[in-house]
């Protein structure tokens, strides 16, 4: 059975009797409690413990002194006390306000003046990957001047031993003369292409990534696009790859910032609000001092009934502001949470962004970077499990007649074609790599040398099952391909090489054909 309800008056009336009865001191803290206890309202003591628990779980803990912060503030929490949850705020905006990571030393030669605040700063660990491929660049566009120096060498030789009748020589050093011009002029055009590619990153540094994890990622994966022998096609390949890498990492980049400010102006309300609920319950506590003492000295109920009311119209506002508060807390702590959740996405995103640098950008493929990854993490998980692994290089026959005949466009589709139809062929767990030009290399775990050319002759078939059509043309794209199975002890470079030799012997014996190694 229900007891009656009873009115504000009488509940506060009562309240005042239980307090002096009880003998408690006059406090607001006394009577709000005795004043919910007897309207058995769920009020309690106001102080909204859970939601705070729950904001402060919900915010970022990624240094140290934002781990400090915290923890102060689960104490504060723990005292109900607003003076200490204030501090600890307050405490915690600050560090999070501070440099990305005060750990990392600033590196002021490759930082440009206009870089945004929050801008990474490359580690000597980046500038050392950078000097490397500084490095690295020099002897690859000396590399064709050698092979002519190489061919003069064989033309003069050749006249020196009257082997060469003198129109064959003749023949042969125009020839050269005009090799030499070509390569005079595209080794011009690279060094320019190559220039062009350094100033993009250089200019780009600061700016790339929150993070030099990704920055790192893609200088190795430059070192490792810019094999020789280099051409400029490859050249502005790596280029568009580096200048889409670079928008993508920018846009998820402003993301992040406005994410995190977005935190911080929410952070900074939450402060305000708490700063002004402090200043309101001051106000009422010295009301409602105020009241207790006055209803001391009254000497008359007439006296009392205005009073009381003063009484329950505080309680009613201090009740109606904490529980707005607490609302208002609940839709912050909802809204970190959301940021929290989007960081935590964009932080996906660069990730991603950042594994593309073990892809080719042609064919989605693995790049050399990647299959080196591969390789070392599939031969170490062989040696473990003592499971096998086959490995099979694949060149595309007669490529060059295709991109001369066709134009280079339609040799980088049959690329992608020829990358989606082998991906058909293969397992999940199956590597696929471009390495090099019109050559692949495949990962095949679990599998023996047998059932790797297995793999191969079905990609043959598959082959001319989705034939590669250029516009109304269809064109029959065959390959050799060498398969070896990894041996006791054996590294993974040395059967790549095995699987290459194989791969020559096939075509030795006529293209379009699969051979073991
Ligand atoms: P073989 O049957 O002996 O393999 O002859 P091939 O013509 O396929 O081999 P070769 O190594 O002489 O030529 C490979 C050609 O592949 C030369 C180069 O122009 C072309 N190539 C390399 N990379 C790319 C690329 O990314 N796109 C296109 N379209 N062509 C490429
Ligand atoms: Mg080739
Ligand atoms: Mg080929």
């Amino acid at each position: 059975m229900n007891a009656p309800r009873k009115s504000p008056s009488q509940i506060a009336r009562e309240a005042l009797k239980v307090l002096s009865g009880r003998g408690l001191a006059p406090t607001p803290a006394n009577y709000s409690a005795l004043y919910h206890e007897i309207a058995a309202t769920p009020m309690g003591n106001g102080f909204p413990e859970a939601p705070l628990k729950e904001l402060a779980e919900s915010l970022p803990a990624q240094r140290q002194g934002e781990r400090d912060a915290l923890a102060s503030l689960d104490a504060a929490i723990a005292h109900q006390s607003w003076k200490e949850v204030r501090e600890a705020l307050i405490a915690y905006a600050r560090v999070s306000r501070g440099p990305a990571d005060a750990r990392r030393a600033p590196t002021a030669e490759l930082k440009p003046a206009d870089a945004p605040a929050g801008a990474a700063r490359p580690t000597g660990a980046t500038i050392e990957a950078l000097l490397r491929l500084l490095e690295s660049l020099l002897p690859l566009v000396e590399d064709e001047e050698k092979r002519l120096s190489g061919r003069l060498a064989d033309v003069k030789a050749a006249l020196k031993d009257g082997e060469a009748g003198n129109a064959d020589a003749v023949a042969r050093i125009a020839l050269l003369h005009d090799q030499a011009l070509v390569a005079a002029e595209e080794q011009a055009e690279v060094r320019g292409a190559l220039l062009k590619l350094l100033h993009l990153i250089l200019e780009n540094i600061a700016q790339l990534s929150l993070d030099d994890r990704w920055l790192e990622g893609q200088v190795e994966a430059l070192l490792a696009a810019l094999a020789p022998p280099l051409r400029l096609r490859q050249l502005d390949a790596v280029e568009a790859r580096v200048r889409d890498v670079m928008r993508r990492q920018a846009k998820s980049r402003e993301r992040v910032l406005a994410a995190r400010d977005e935190m911080r102006s929410m952070l900074a309300t939450f402060i305000d609000r708490l700063a002004s609920i402090g200043a309101s319950s001051d106000v009422h506590r010295e009301h409602l001092e105020h009241c207790a003492r006055r209803i001391g000295e009254v000497k008359s109920i007439e006296d009392l009934a205005p009073l009381l009311n003063d009484v329950i119209a505080t309680t009613q506002d201090i009740a109606l502001e904490t529980g707005k508060a607490r609302d208002e807390m609940r839709g912050l702590q909802d809204r970190v949470r959301d940021s929290q959740v989007e960081l935590e996405k964009l932080h996906r995103d660069l990730d991603h962004a950042s594994a593309q640098a073990r892809h080719d950008a042609l064919t989605d493929t693995l790049n050399r970077k990647g299959l080196d990854e591969a390789l070392e993490a599939e031969v170490g998980r062989m040696r473990h499990q003592g499971s096998r692994l086959s490995l099979a290089m694949l060149d595309i026959d007669d490529f060059k007649r295709l991109n001369d005949s066709r134009g280079h466009e339609t040799g980088d589709a049959a690329l992608v074609h020829l990358a989606k139809v082998a991906r058909g062929c293969l397992r999940a767990t199956d590597s696929l790599a471009r390495f090099g030009g019109e050559e692949f290399a495949f990962l095949l775990p679990d599998t023996t040398q047998a059932e790797g050319i297995e793999v191969m002759v079905r990609l043959q078939r598959e082959l001319t099952r989705d034939i590669f059509m250029h516009g109304a043309d269809r064109v029959l794209i065959t390959f050799s391909a060498g398969v070896v199975e990894l041996e006791a002890g054996e590294s993974g470079i040395h059967a790549l090489n095995r699987a290459d030799r194989a791969m020559y012997l096939a075509k030795r014996a006529g293209k379009n054909r699969v051979v073991g190694g």
